[in-house]
């Protein structure tokens, strides 16, 4: 019904060759109903956003409420109450020296934001600076700012000639019983400090504990803290990209926290409004803020979308944090879950490698003849037999990760993974 008499181009989808999309009716906690009476798991909260399940009663409440009272207004010159609760309410989870919140509604944006207001804050202190630090393997979204700190992806050879330079250092990705994993990270931080030694750098971009899209590559708390160090001797900004660690991935609330930094710039949206609207910020430091702030109208920060600051997106961003508040042993205890559960299915698995959990997500390379990485052929076979058990689970390539909604039971965990090791003995 949905097949090739859609007129909807799709996203991150070859249309000739993809499956034809299936079609949801409803979404209740971790399961997906479809058209066809079938029921699917969702491990991976929907491109993760959908952190405490789906159609949440209260988010649900809160929107119900909030549409009937105010839907949208222009956020120049007007505020609401959903917005400045919001906005406090962040302040006081995260690192005390983040003090001001600056709205988009996704999570490029947001961090086009923070390149723009990095660039800016060099700008209006007389010593211009536009070139960034960044990671092999980052993804940091889909605009051309975005793609350029994100530009060893394997999507973005089609624009290579639209996007600015920045320099490139290793990500010292590490996983259970890695032996190099200091010797990973020191190489990486040598390389920052000649770097920074050359002078004239913005800022530091990186997906702080885990680049995500890259395929759930971990590194250590211990390595942040090395990174956040360097950045402040040399006075470089350290601009954390958590659109996808916020909201408790990492098992705790930000990794900033879990991993006891604290950056100059973060950004956050995926999980901001509960999995519900688009919404995102950019917060900054009194420093940064405190270059803007000036009689002269050209130090403003000229940047702000149409919707910006959605007050039923922050209505439902203000109850999703309620909840996390009231219900933290969702995210805190999930790792423990994860390690159990892949110790009993997974661990010495002659398929698998390089075994990892971070908080609620776990992650794993399947070996196969090809080379690692996203165009890896066993993608696509592994998602489809996946979908066939009643499991919605992507691979990024060779890499099979789990990224449930924290309102997922023990029994509901174990059962995914006795799925995974079903397919992968039949494979
Ligand atoms: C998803 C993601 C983005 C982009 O967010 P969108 O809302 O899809 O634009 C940026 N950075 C990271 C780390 C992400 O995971």
């Amino acid at each position: 019904m949905l097949n090739s008499d859609s007129p909807i181009w799709r996203p991150y989808t070859q249309m000739k060759t993809a499956a034809p999309p299936l079609n949801v009716i409803k979404g209740e906690g971790i399961w997906l109903e479809l058209d066809d009476g079938r029921r699917i798991m969702d491990c991976i909260s929907s491109w993760w956003v959908t952190i405490h399940g789906h159609a949440h009663p209260a988010i649900a409440e809160t929107l119900y409420r909030q549409a009937q009272q105010l839907e949208q207004v222009i956020f120049a010159g007007f505020t609401h109450e959903p917005a400045e609760q919001l906005a406090r309410k962040l302040l006081t989870h995260v690192p005390a020296s983040l003090t001001r919140v600056f709205f988009s509604d996704n999570g490029s944006t947001a961090v086009e934001v923070a390149l723009k207001m990095a660039c800016q804050y060099w700008h209006n202190g007389g010593e211009p600076r536009s070139r960034f630090i960044s990671f092999e393997g980052g993804y940091h979204g889909e605009t051309i700012g975005a793609m350029s700190v994100g530009k060893s992806s394997p999507w973005w050879q089609a624009f290579q000639s639209l996007l600015f330079e920045t320099d490139m250092v290793p990500f010292p990705a590490t996983f259970d019983g890695d032996e190099q994993v200091e010797a990973k990270e020191s190489e990486t931080l040598d390389k920052i400090e000649f770097l920074l030694k050359q002078g004239h750098h913005a800022g530091i971009v990186i997906e702080p504990l885990i680049q995500g899209a890259a395929g759930m590559r971990m590194c250590r708390p211990q390595f942040l803290q090395a990174l956040a160090q360097l950045a402040r001797q040399f006075g470089v900004l350290l601009i954390y990209d958590e659109v996808m660690t916020g909201f408790g991935r990492t098992g705790s609330l930000f990794a900033c926290l879990k991993s006891a930094t604290a950056p100059d710039i973060l950004c956050l949206s995926k999980g901001l409004s509960g999995g519900c609207l688009p919404l995102s910020v950019t917060l900054a430091t009194d420093a940064i803020y405190e270059a803007f702030y000036s009689n002269d109208a050209t130090k403003a920060l000229y940047h702000g979308h149409t919707y910006t600051g959605n007050p039923l997106a922050c209505a439902t961003g203000l109850t999703s944090l309620e909840l996390l508040e009231q219900h933290p042993q969702g995210f805190q205890d999930m790792e423990t879950h994860h390690r159990r559960y892949l110790v009993q299915y997974l661990q010495g698995h002659p398929k698998l490698e390089h075994l990892r959990t971070c908080g609620t997500i776990a992650a794993m390379e399947v070996k196969t003849d090809g080379t690692d990485g996203y165009f890896n052929a066993i993608a696509p076979i592994l998602k489809a037999k996946f979908l066939d058990a009643g499991f919605l689970i992507r691979p990024l390539g060779n890499t099979i990760y789990l990224m449930p909604p924290y309102c997922i039971t023990t029994d509901e965990l174990e059962s995914i993974y006795r799925v995974i090791r079903q397919i992968l003995d039949n494979l």
